[in-house]
């Protein structure tokens, strides 16, 4: 029986898991070990509103204070879990104490990933992961004229929206030919494309950055091209790295991220590995990704709490994802991984449309763009066993999505 869970890293997956765990019943002992000294909180306000003069800090904490006391979870904050002894069965942390587990669940999140860039450890330039980076950029902001953003991802335009809203000069430089492509399909990327554009906002395509040169007050952000743009600030947005290093160190199997099955058990059963550091089997795509979102964390988390619970449940969740860039709310259903066809539903030009993405006549994601009612039928149809939708209802507006729920 398990009388001792040892969670590590106190973010969205872990907390969500300690909550998950009482709801379930669980009576074990429970440590929830999180690097960062404060409470829990969620991370998506952080490169939107959080950045703006009228965000309320308080509502960032996931639960408040007491809620750990009141179901004895016991937190230990500031603290990083620095290796792991399987054969003994326990965790050395930061501080000298060591943790014997009966099961041990891995929640460490990722890192930023800072290109290898000269100068970009400098004054200057900001990553983006945690509250501390977003209250460093914040107070950045408030005496800047000119930003460049590192990145043409979801995290990069949120900033450069929440800076080109304060009024600022914004330059986004991305490596490649189309913003968020590793995402959203061309039709989506043309929107928000137009949308930065319209407001200002510079994006300069296919660019490499050679180096980041301080110069008196603010940086030059130097393209291999030879053009330079300078910037008061510089938000790296480029891409994350799982923190998988105390499993890898472990000797657990692990690839990009800790590898897991549906259960979320890694190559040691009594160790598990859940959020955004979990590399685990996709039905949807027929191979095993990493999935950096708060659905991901939350509901891997829940159904890993009725596995230790006594209900064997694995992880068949279907994946959102949403994005706030403006007054526009890109929310993603499915995975368009492979599609061979693609409708547009809705006019692009009202702002209000959605893209449905189809493999051999099935359909596999939708990225709905302020258009909340077809997301939330998107994901009913996907988490059906074979989804009945069929293209041409798809693009036709007058059809009700709710036929095929
Ligand atoms: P995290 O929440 O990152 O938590 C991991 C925790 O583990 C961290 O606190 C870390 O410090 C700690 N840790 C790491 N190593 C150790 C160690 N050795 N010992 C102890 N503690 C350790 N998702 C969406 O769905 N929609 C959004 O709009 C969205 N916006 C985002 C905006 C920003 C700025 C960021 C950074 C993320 C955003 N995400 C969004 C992603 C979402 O927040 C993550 O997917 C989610 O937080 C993952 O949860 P997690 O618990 O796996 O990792």
């Amino acid at each position: 029986m398990t009388e001792r869970i040892v969670i590590l890293g106190a973010g969205q997956a872990g907390a969500q898991l300690a909550d998950s765990l009482r709801r379930e019943g669980c009576e074990a002992e429970i440590a929830l070990v999180g690097e960062e000294e404060v409470t829990p909180y969620q991370r998506p306000p952080l490169s939107k509103t959080y950045l703006m003069d009228s965000f309320d800090e308080a509502r960032l904490p996931l639960r408040p204070d007491a809620f750990y006391a009141d179901r004895k979870i016991d937190l230990h904050l500031g603290c990083r879990a620095d290796s792991i002894d399987r054969t003994g069965r326990t965790v050395a942390l930061s501080d000298g104490q060591v943790l014997p587990y009966d099961t041990l669940v891995i929640a460490t999140g990722t890192r930023v990933r800072m290109p290898p860039i000269p100068g970009i450890d400098g004054d200057r330039v900001y990553p983006l992961r945690s509250i501390a980076d977003s209250r460093a950029i914040k107070a950045a902001l408030a005496g800047a004229s000119h930003v460049v953003v590192i990145g043409g991802g979801f995290i990069g335009l949120e900033t450069a929206s929440a800076a080109c809203t304060m009024g600022k000069s914004v330059t986004v430089i991305e490596a490649m030919d189309r913003l968020m492509k590793r995402a959203v399909s061309a039709p989506v990327s043309a929107f928000f494309h137009d949308l930065h554009a319209e407001k200002g906002v510079d994006i300069v395509y296919d660019a490499r950055v050679a180096g980041i040169n301080p110069q008196g007050r603010s940086s030059e952000v130097e393209l291999d091209d030879g053009r330079v743009f300078v910037a008061d600030l510089v938000i790296v947005g480029a891409g994350v790295m799982p923190n998988q290093e105390i499993a890898a160190e472990a000797g657990l199997i692990c690839s990009n991220g800790i590898d897991v099955d549906d259960y979320a058990a890694t190559s040691d059963p009594d160790i598990y590995a859940i959020g955004d550091v979990s590399f685990h089997p996709n039905a949807l795509t027929g191979r095993r990704l990493r999935l950096e979102s708060v659905q991901n964390a939350t509901d891997q988390a829940r159904a890993l709490a009725k596995t230790l619970t006594g209900t064997p449940t694995p992880y068949t969740a279907v994946p959102w994802f949403w994005s706030d860039q403006y007054d526009i709310k890109l929310q993603m259903a499915g995975l368009a991984e492979g599609f061979d066809t693609h409708v547009v539903r809705g006019d692009p030009g009202a702002r209000s449309f959605s893209v449905f993405y189809f493999k051999d006549g099935c359909l596999i994601a939708a990225d709905s763009i302020n258009a909340p009612a077809d997301h939330m039928a998107a994901r009913r149809i996907l988490g059906q066993a074979k989804p009945a939708l069929t293209p041409e209802e798809a693009g036709d507006p007058a059809f009700d999505l709710k036929t095929r729920m």
